[in-house]
């Protein structure tokens, strides 16, 4: 499949294409389905999309946008979306077959990760939003359901639904707000920085089960993130370093937040990631 998309980028696919196999999963729009291309035998994952969906929420344009950055974007820790193809009722996507499924999953199971795994999702983490940042595209919707892992549990980002490619500060507001960092709670201006503010969010989930600024509403949550309300509890047990690097990212002035380049000079990552991104 890489290779046939690398060889013949325009190739026109259809279902005729493909042998489906059993439901992945089922996200807002649609549901994805394990499949095969027959010629080939390359597995992939086929996500269905109904165009009623996407007409009655005037999603196509997101939609267009995140499957032309998507297809654009080449890194080890970046879903491949392969291509795409449409009936009458649906549009298919083409995507690269995430063995291990949601990040998320894994997070519920043991309620919070080792330093070692966590230290390695974050400097992958890392890596592919650096690369992302270098093409330009600010993913903005980093959170655990849109990080999914392969067969060796290397780290996948998925889902740019809500990513824009940029070259100056954007305005608009979307996301979850948990991982929102304050100039887009506020609606403000914001660029890649945001992008930092979250590794600091999801570095805190991976260590200790749940995000730093959780609460029981909405506003509360809201006044938590610019306040930078962030404290952190004795159980589980988190090393001085961790803290220090989600103390670092999780600054209220984006200028200030430490760059990505210097998260992979940081004293924890250095110490505890698996440099293979597998773990
Ligand atoms: P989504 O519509 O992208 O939210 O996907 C719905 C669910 O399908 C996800 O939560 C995953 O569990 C599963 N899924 C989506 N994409 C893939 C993939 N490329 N490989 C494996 N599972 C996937």
């Amino acid at each position: 499949m890489p290779s046939q998309t690398e060889k013949n980028p325009q190739k026109q696919w259809s279902l005729q294409d493909f042998e489906i196999g059993k439901p992945l999963g089922k996200g807002k729009f649609g549901r994805v389905y394990l499949a095969r291309e027959t010629k080939s035998k390359y597995i992939v994952a086929l996500k269905v999309i109904f165009k009623e969906q996407i007409e009655k929420y005037r999603l196509h344009h997101q939609l267009r946008r995140e499957m032309e950055i998507q297809t654009s974007l080449r890194h080890p820790n970046v879903l491949r979306l392969f291509g795409w193809f449409h009936d009458s009722e649906r549009i298919y996507l083409i995507l690269e077959y995430a063995h291990g499924g949601e990040l998320y999953k894994e997070l519920r199971k043991t309620s919070h990760l080792t330093e070692k795994q966590a230290a390695t999702y974050i400097s992958s983490l890392t890596q592919a939003l650096a690369y992302c940042h270098e093409k330009h595209v600010i993913h903005r919707d980093i959170k655990p359901e849109n990080l999914l892992l392969d067969h060796e549990g290397r780290l996948k980002i998925a889902d740019f639904g809500w990513s824009v490619q940029s070259r100056s500060k954007r305005h608009t507001m979307c996301g979850t707000l948990d991982y929102l960092a304050p100039e887009m709670v506020e609606n403000k201006a914001h660029d890649y920085a945001v992008d930092n503010w979250t590794l600091g969010i999801l570095c805190y989930e991976f260590l200790y089960g749940a995000p730093p600024f959780e609460a029981e509403s909405q506003s509360d949550t809201f006044r938590r993130i610019m306040k930078v309300d962030l404290s952190f509890p004795s159980t589980p047990y988190v090393s001085a370093e961790a803290k220090d690097l989600i103390s670092r990212l999780l600054v209220k002035d984006s200028s200030k937040r430490l760059s990505l380049e210097k998260i992979m000079e940081h004293p924890w990552i250095i110490k505890n990631a698996d440099p293979t991104g597998t773990c």
